[in-house]
């Protein structure tokens, strides 16, 4: 979304600015705040990455004019990356595990990019492997690898850390955030520390996941249905700093699911998974801060809610848990 009321020149212009939306509001609670990514043209956070990481790759020369880029993803980041990759001359590849969304795959084909599944069972390592594969064939092509690249994280250092600043005048206690990646958390984190080193920082995962285990919790590896979020592998996602995170919380899927729903009905965010373990993390983070278990220099929270439920509703999104596909 833009506040702009200029024309702009290319959809482009229209990535980023989303809105800041207070959710759980109850008049008592500390305020928790999420700002709502499927605002952006490709409906996800991801579309910040897709410009930022193109742009700046052209500029410096990585990417040649013209070239091609392949990357690895479950889907958003392909999405945001075609966004760009059309309007920037760019050809794009996606190389996309089974189980993910067929609607993304749908609207990454419709942006003119190419999509090449892996199976399910080989996770995202092998379509990491896959892509490389692919680039080391074509010439002028290259993989910006968003679980390394720190120009992920980099990308919402420049934009979603500096927006969530301005829209709440710097009153920021605690930002709450899931992590794929950890682009968007890792981002907004640093420039959340540099404007003030006390601000609580809080990683959220599904329950399965094993980021938990870089402070050292013994969590037990199992699959989960919240997509988006988790990593089963810590050694290719290189983004995430431990030393910038106060604690990391897992949400079980049963929980997020009844979110995904509560958030519909009750609050008109037709959000996804990844926000809904968002919003329960922040909503938990909150309670603490108002309870005094949590110290925050502000009483105010910020989550992210990621992308927008219509993206799964051939998984079953909406129906009982059992069914939810995941
Ligand atoms: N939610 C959804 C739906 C996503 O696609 C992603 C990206 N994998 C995330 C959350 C997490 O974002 P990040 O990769 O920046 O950690």
């Amino acid at each position: 979304m833009t506040t702009d009321r200029e024309p702009l020149s290319s959809v482009l212009e229209t990535i980023g600015r989303t809105p800041l939306v207070r959710v759980h509001a109850s008049p008592d609670e500390v305020p928790v705040y999420a700002k709502v990514e499927s605002f952006n043209p490709g409906a996800s956070v991801k579309d910040r990455i897709g410009k930022y990481m193109l742009e700046r790759m052209l500029e410096e020369g990585t990417l040649p004019e013209g070239g091609t880029v392949v990357e690895p993803t479950a889907g958003n980041t392909g999405i945001g990356i075609a966004v760009a990759a059309g309007q920037l001359g760019v050809d794009a590849v996606f190389v996309v595990p089974e189980r993910f969304s067929v609607e993304k795959q749908q609207l990454m084909r419709a942006l003119g990019a190419t999509v090449v599944n892996t199976p399910t069972e080989k996770g995202m390592d092998g379509a990491i492997r896959r892509a490389h594969d692919i680039a080391d064939d074509l010439d002028d092509a290259v993989v910006p690898q968003q679980f390394s690249n720190p120009l992920n994280a980099e990308a919402h250092y420049e934009t979603t850390g500096p927006e969530i600043y301005e829209a709440l005048d710097d009153e920021v206690g605690a930002v709450v955030i899931g992590c794929g990646t950890a682009g968007t958390l890792m981002g907004v984190a640093r420039y959340a520390r540099e404007r003030n080193e006390d601000t609580y920082v809080v990683a959220v995962e599904p329950e399965g996941s094993l980021y938990s285990r870089l402070e050292g919790e013994d969590v037990e590896e199992a699959d989960y249905k919240t997509e988006g979020i988790g990593t089963h592998n810590l050694e290719t996602n290189e983004l995430f700093d431990d030393s910038l995170v106060d604690e990391i919380v897992q949400i079980a899927d049963r929980d997020t699911h009844a979110e995904v729903k509560r958030l519909a009905s009750e609050e008109g965010h037709l959000v996804a998974s990844s926000s809904a373990a968002a919003s329960l993390a922040a909503r938990g983070v909150a309670e603490r801060i108002r309870d005094g278990e949590v110290d925050a220099p502000h009483d105010t929270v910020v989550t992210i809610f990621p992308d927008s439920s219509e993206r799964y509703l051939s998984k079953g999104i909406y129906r009982d848990f059992e069914s939810w596909e995941g």
